[in-house]
Parts: structure tokens; sequence; C-alpha cells
């Protein structure tokens, strides 16, 4: 096998996540994650991480948002 299609996976996951890929090229993608660990590993990842900020973006204001960011990034600074 001399393209396993991991590259362009991996190039538009991001997109993929977001619903901004044609139909065409998801389908690609959801296609090659099905026989791909590697892939779908990430793209697991991905979707965890895209509905974390979604869910914080819909509950709380950006400028709230901004501050329990920096609220957290800050007790995980002290607590090192
Ligand atoms: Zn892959």
């Amino acid at each position: 096998m001399t393209d396993c299609g991991c590259d362009k996976a991996k190039a538009e996951l991001e997109e993929f996540l977001h619903d901004e890929l044609c139909r065409e090229d998801a389908a690609d993608i959801r296609e090659h994650m099905a026989t791909c660990a590697d892939c779908s590993g990430e793209h697991k990842v991905g979707i965890v991480l895209t509905e974390a900020v979604q869910r914080a973006c819909k509950e709380t204001a950006p400028e709230d948002l901004r501050s329990t960011v920096l609220a957290r990034i800050r007790d995980l600074q002290a607590s090192h």
C-alpha cells in the first residue's frame, strides 16, 4: 500500500470535524477512518475537543469563557 490516506485524513480532520468539507472529501475521510485506527483515534479526540469548545461557547459568554480558561490555566500552573 503506497498511499494509506493518512496525510489527507489528518490534513482535513479539522474541517471534517467542523462540517466544512464537501461531501466527497468527507466521505473519503470517513471511509479512511473506518479502516485506520490511528486516524479514527485522532478523530475521537477531535470530537471531544470540538464538543467541549462548542458547549463552552454555548453556555458561556466569550468574555466569561476567557476568564474561566485563564483561571483554569492559572490553577494548572499553580499545581505544578
Ligand atoms: Zn490513517
